[in-house]
């Protein structure tokens, strides 16, 4: 199975190209989905989040509210340290966990903070979706509704376009309409039908 961690700023496209590679029948995993589901109430992970940051990050209904607990952490280190010391090991097991049971030539894992949080070692091959910063503005502003003052702080948190490009094994500029984005997917898809053709397989139980 070849693991191809696909990853990018916020906003630069990386749902979309998840979208096309699923069309070509790529498993797709989502760190965000997974990072989403563990906090939820009831998982450990909910119970140790709200015993480092207290009840005043829990909306109406009881659940983490992510947006107040994203809020809190933003500017203090030591808070989104002492977050992700919960989040991430318990994220990585379960991106270990789903690619052992698929059974295809790759898999797509979507990280955004691939980087970030030193998941390089869950991949085989890092994949970067990139466009221009007044782009992934302009796109965010569409989606959300977020100010450009907010979409600049998230961006400034992120690593910046060339450290990406430094450690991007492939990369898909996403900076024309989707027909462009979808011709650079269809060239990847076949590639990695190759590359994982091309790995050693285990041998044959009988
Ligand atoms: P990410 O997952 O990296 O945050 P998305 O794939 O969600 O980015 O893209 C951000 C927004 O921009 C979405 O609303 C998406 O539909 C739109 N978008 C992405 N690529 C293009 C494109 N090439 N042309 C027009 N809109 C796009």
């Amino acid at each position: 199975m070849l693991r191809i961690g696909l990853t990018g700023g916020i906003g630069s496209g990386k749902s979309t190209v998840a979208g096309m590679f699923a069309a070509h029948g790529a498993p797709i995993i989502d760190a965000d989905e997974i990072a989403h589901r563990l906090i939820r109430r009831n998982h450990p992970a909910y119970r140790e989040i709200v015993g480092a940051f207290g009840a005043e990050i829990l909306g109406a209904d009881g659940e983490i509210d992510r947006q107040r607990l994203g809020e809190r952490i933003f500017d203090c280190a030591d808070e989104r340290m002492r977050l992700e010391g919960i989040i991430h090991p318990r994220v990585r097991r379960e991106i270990v966990d789903q690619v052992l049971v698929l059974e295809s030539p790759y898999c797509i894992i979507v990280v955004p903070l691939l980087i970030e949080a030193g998941m390089q070692d869950l991949t085989d091959r890092i994949l970067v979706v990139e466009c221009s910063e007044n782009q992934q503005i302009e796109r965010v502003r569409a989606r959300s509704g977020w100010s450009e003052d907010q979409i600049r702080r998230i961006m400034a948190a992120q690593v910046n376009l060339s450290e990406r490009r430094r450690l991007a094994d492939d990369l898909i500029i996403n900076d024309a309409d989707l027909a462009h984005v979808r011709a650079q997917v269809d060239r990847l898809d076949e590639h990695y039908r190759a590359l994982s053709d091309a790995m050693p397989r285990p041998p044959a139980t009988r």
